[in-house]
């Protein structure tokens, strides 16, 4: 992974963000070796590998680039993993193997302009018609949205039961009533592709409900368990870069006739940096680690994503203040690191929500 994004990836970082221009050919590449689908089994045509080797390869991928680590994850985590925990066995037999070889990138929606952290109140609907469901409505801000060659989208099948009134839908590119909408202009991260999903009496058969219906939201939910340890993963990979580069600089950069990492305030942040960086990596080993023994890790995720997202935001903002001015210049990794970094407090749930989920957890033992 490391030669891969040194090779392949860092060549370009600067030309994709400025453009906002997808890199679908690497994804592609990384489709080819295997890294679309490190988590499924070798069966359904993953690489039959397991969490602590696909946060090792999204954290080496986000050290370069987050963009490159935000579309592999949201892919995998999200619309493949959702597949892969609720779906019948041909569904999977047709998805799996397709995201896992990059033949098909995946995106997952289940925001909307209306429901973000209260991502329960979603009122994009589907409605049962003969042999069909029927989706109403728009999600927004979905990774991979207007590359995905399948989403995975959940609506309202029953507006009297809340949460349990949420089923998940296969809806495939080129289905009538369904096209991508307002891609975003954003503040980081800006070669992902970030979309909206918009549905006009867009009917998909029947049998592409994923999971049973009603159970949409729960396994969302179950989703977001794996999701998360991989945005902390793509944290500690920025946060690492953000590091790396201010270690770097501090080294060549002189002032008062000496090299600045000579200076006790900086080796002071550079310590701290390295020191939170290892513990946000270990927290996110062990969260992957229990994942791969089977465990239920909601608590871990939580905590992971939490820690280390509030890292990788220090982090990004030391290593600007280590490079000076030359940190707020775009000749520099630091500047994009610190634009890239405040999406992981934010996306698959903010800071906010990891604590209201932690304490649940807490409170109900
Ligand atoms: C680049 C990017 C990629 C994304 N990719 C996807 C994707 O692929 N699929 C997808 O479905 N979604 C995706 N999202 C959406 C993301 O998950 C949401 O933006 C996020 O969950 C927050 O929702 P919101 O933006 O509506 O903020 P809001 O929910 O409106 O939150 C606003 C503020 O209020 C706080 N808040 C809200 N509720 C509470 C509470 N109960 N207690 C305390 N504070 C609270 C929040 O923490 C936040 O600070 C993406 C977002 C971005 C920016």
């Amino acid at each position: 992974m490391r030669d891969f994004a040194a090779r392949e990836i860092a060549p370009h970082v600067m030309k994709w963000d400025e453009a906002g221009e997808y890199p679908l050919a690497t994804v592609k590449e990384l489709g080819k070796l295997g890294l679309m689908g490190i988590i499924f089994p070798a069966e359904l045509g993953g690489a039959g590998m397991g969490y602590v080797e696909y946060v090792t390869a999204i954290e080496e991928l986000s050290r370069v680039d987050g963009s490159v680590g935000i579309i592999v994850a949201a892919h995998t985590s999200l619309c493949s993993n959702h597949i892969f925990l609720a779906g019948n066995d041909e569904q999977k037999k047709k998805y799996i193997s397709r995201l896992a070889s990059g033949e098909f990138i995946g995106a997952w929606g289940l925001t909307e302009p209306g429901a973000g952290s209260d991502a329960g109140s979603a009122r994009c609907t589907a409605t049962r018609k003969g042999n069909q469901w029927v989706l109403n409505g728009t999600k927004t801000f979905i990774t991979n949205g207007a590359h995905a060659d399948v989403a995975v989208v959940i609506a309202v099948t029953d507006k009297t039961a809340h949460t349990h009134g949420l089923s998940a839908f296969l809806v495939e590119k080129g289905s009538k009533g369904f096209r991508p909408g307002k891609k975003e202009n954003k503040l980081g991260l800006r070669a992902s592709d970030t979309s909206e999903l918009i549905f006009e009496d867009c009917a998909v058969p029947a049998a592409n409900m994923l999971g049973k219906e009603g159970d949409g939201f729960v396994d969302a939910m179950r989703a977001l368990d794996g999701g998360r340890i991989s945005i902390a993963a793509l944290s500690l990979g920025m946060a690492q870069g953000a590091f790396d580069a201010a270690l770097k600089y501090s080294k060549q950069r002189k002032q008062f006739g000496k090299p600045i990492s000579e200076f006790q305030a900086i080796q002071w942040k550079l310590a701290d940096m390295a020191t939170e960086i290892d513990a946000a990596r270990l927290l996110t080993l062990r969260a992957a680690a229990m994942k791969d023994a089977g465990q239920k890790t909601t608590q871990e995720s939580s905590m992971a994503k939490l820690f280390a997202s509030e890292v990788a935001v220090k982090c990004a903002n030391e290593s600007v203040q280590i490079h000076g001015g030359y940190g707020f210049i775009k000749d520099y990794p630091a500047e994009k690191f610190y634009r890239d970094v405040k999406l992981c407090t934010i996306g698959e749930g903010t800071s906010e929500i990891q604590r209201l989920v932690i304490a649940r957890q807490l409170l109900k033992s």
